[in-house]
């Protein structure tokens, strides 16, 4: 029987992997579920999972929550309580699924205590992939990727090689669906709505990585997530747009070999992967009709439509703190737009200014990559706050 703790229950990543876990009962126990605004779903997951321990932000939160389920759920509140269950001896296996820069003190602190981690919350290594990858290495956490591109490249490499390039590995293909924009008049960006790009063709998701998807900030993103998790550079991860998303990502070897895992777009696969393995899991997810798809599109990303992915790529090189501050740029000017404060197509050039203002140096531990936060997303807000005057 598995343990575990699911940080960020209520989101689109939570519920799915709740759904997969409901299928194993006899394999898998709910010890712990956390959310952060909507009590009453959380409320109902308790219900129907009776974990030990329930977690929200606040004081009111909590008194909401414990006259929704009663006696055996312990409800906890604060931050700290996100990291004590993220580490909680009892725990086996940690689901970091909350969205953002705040999903990283808990996911480190599952890392730190050594727990089987599964990560979907990409944001965690992309403002703190040093100090993570540290962390998993001196504890001897078991790290399996959840973001999809990031589970099929997994899936493709051969089990037991620390570094790609002893496997013979010569590149990494992300695969990326473009977004709901992909083929829109470049003119109409600036005047699309925070509605519209949360339609994405393919895949239902959260807003904050919906928004993502449309500017594909989301691959570059990616990319750096791909170079912490794989230990390989930059140079070595190549962007390729797959509008279908059936072939989640692509390992190249040196032998010319290329092997793609595919699958309908349903995350509950690399979800049950991660909580399954080494051994498969039923998870839910339909059969792939390759007949129905019939043929498979590729095409080079357009760096005018988006010219997030050279930003991002320039920051993996750049190294240091200037992901950090990519990732805290993007979150604030995500914010902003999906407030209705900002045009879609303003997102970018904030980051691009705050990268083009940004001082690069080496966070060395946890303190040092919020300071570094901090400081990217005060210089985002002020150039928000001058631009909307
Ligand atoms: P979501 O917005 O649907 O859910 C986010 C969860 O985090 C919710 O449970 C919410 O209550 C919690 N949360 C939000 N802010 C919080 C805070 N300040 N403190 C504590 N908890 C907080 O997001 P999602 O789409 O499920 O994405 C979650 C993570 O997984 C993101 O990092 C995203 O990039 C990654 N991811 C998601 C998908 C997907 O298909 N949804 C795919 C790949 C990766
Ligand atoms: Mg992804």
């Amino acid at each position: 029987m598995q343990r575990v703790a699911i940080l960020g229950s209520t989101g689109s990543i939570g519920v799915s992997t709740l759904n997969v876990i409901s299928r194993h009962p006899h394999r898998f126990e709910v010890f712990a579920l956390t959310a952060h605004t909507r009590v009453q779903e959380l409320a109902c997951q308790c219900l129907e999972f009776n974990p030990r321990y329930a977690v929200v932000p606040t004081t009111e939160a909590a008194v909401d929550l414990r006259a929704r389920v009663g006696g055996h759920t312990q409800v906890l509140c604060g931050d700290e309580a996100l990291l004590t269950v993220a580490a909680h001896p009892d725990v086996d296996t940690v689901m970091a699924a909350i969205v953002g820069a705040a999903g990283l003190p808990s996911a480190l602190a599952a890392a730190r205590a050594g727990k089987r981690l599964l990560l979907a919350n990409k944001e965690a290594l992309v403002m703190a992939g040093g100090v993570f990858m540290a962390a998993v290495a001196e504890s001897g956490a078991t790290l399996l990727p959840i973001d999809s591109e990031h589970n099929a490249i997994f899936q493709c490499l051969p089990a037991g090689y620390g570094n790609p390039a002893n496997a013979g590995v010569r590149r990494l293909l992300l695969s990326a669906s473009g977004g709901p924009f992909r083929t829109v008049p470049l003119a109409d960006l600036g005047s699309v709505t925070p509605d519209q790009a949360c339609a994405h063709p393919n895949w239902r998701m959260g807003r904050k990585i919906s928004v993502d998807s449309a500017t594909m900030m989301n691959k570059g993103l990616e990319l750096i997530e791909a170079c912490w998790l794989f230990d390989v550079s930059p140079q070595v991860v190549d962007i390729v747009i797959h509008p279908q998303s059936i072939v989640h990502s692509l390992v190249e070897y040196c032998d010319g070999s290329v092997l793609a895992q595919l699958g309908n777009p349903d995350m509950r696969t690399p979800i049950a992967h991660a909580l399954g393995w080494p051994e498969r899991l039923e998870s839910g997810v339909s059969s792939l009709d390759l007949v129905k798809v019939a043929s498979l599109h590729f095409e080079a990303p357009d760096p005018t439509r988006f010219p997030s992915l050279a930003l991002a790529r320039a920051a993996c090189e750049l190294g240091g703190d200037a992901p950090t501050a990519l990732n805290a740029a993007n979150e604030e000017a995500v914010a902003a737009f999906l407030a209705g404060g900002i045009r879609f197509t303003h997102i970018i050039e904030i980051v691009d200014a705050v990268m083009q203002r940004w001082q690069c140096s080496e966070p060395l531990n946890l303190d040092a990559v919020q300071a570094a936060d901090a400081d990217a997303r005060r210089l985002a807000r002020r150039l928000l706050s001058r631009d909307s005057e």
